[in-house]
């Protein structure tokens, strides 16, 4: 349960801004698609289990459809040849939509320096935050979920049509 957004309280009544509503209600039903390729992957399905539970945050429903999820979480070595798929899996999903690289293999590339994979997901799509580690423990994506909801609580609802927005996008060269 989130904290009450700012606002003023008075006997029997509370007025608030329309975007800190949405914002509350927002970061506490993030859908997320879990787009795990490898290890990393593995410590997300613990996240998911009983001990961890990831479902105290309203995101017990992961969505394998990119049309039903506003929240990408890459959690694996991304190899060139699957960029293009992840790339496609990110325009699918309809806006607002927030990313998460987790661990060092979808931030940089971690240990594979090589000729096959990608260097980081930033290489080919906006990402709002990072989580380190190989692999991070779940503890790790939790803290970095928890980072993206301060985010999402906190963005104007007018951000995504902002030219400032349109232009990252466009740097990414997606419409
Ligand atoms: S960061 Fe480490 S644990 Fe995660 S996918 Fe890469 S090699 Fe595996």
């Amino acid at each position: 349960m989130g904290d009450a957004p700012a606002g003023v309280e008075g006997s029997g009544f509370f007025a608030t801004t329309l975007d800190q509503v949405i914002g509350l209600a927002r970061s506490h039903s993030l859908w997320p698609l879990p787009f795990a390729t490898s290890c990393c992957g593995i410590e997300f399905m613990a996240t998911m289990g009983a001990h961890y539970d990831f479902s105290r945050f309203g995101s017990e429903r992961p969505s394998f459809s990119p049309r039903q999820a506003d929240l990408l979480m890459v959690m694996g070595t991304i190899a060139k040849k699957m960029a293009p798929v992840l790339k496609q899996v990110y325009t699918q999903m309809a806006e607002p939509r927030w990313v998460i690289a987790v661990g060092a293999c979808a931030s940089s590339g971690g240990i594979f320096d090589t000729y096959s994979v990608l260097q980081g997901i930033d290489e080919i799509i906006p990402v709002d935050v990072y989580v380190p580690g190989c692999p991070p423990r779940p503890e790790g994506i939790i803290d970095g979920f928890n980072k993206i909801q301060e985010l999402v609580k906190n963005e104007s609802s007018r951000r995504r049509n902002s030219p400032e927005y349109k232009q990252l996008l466009e740097s990414y060269g997606i419409q």
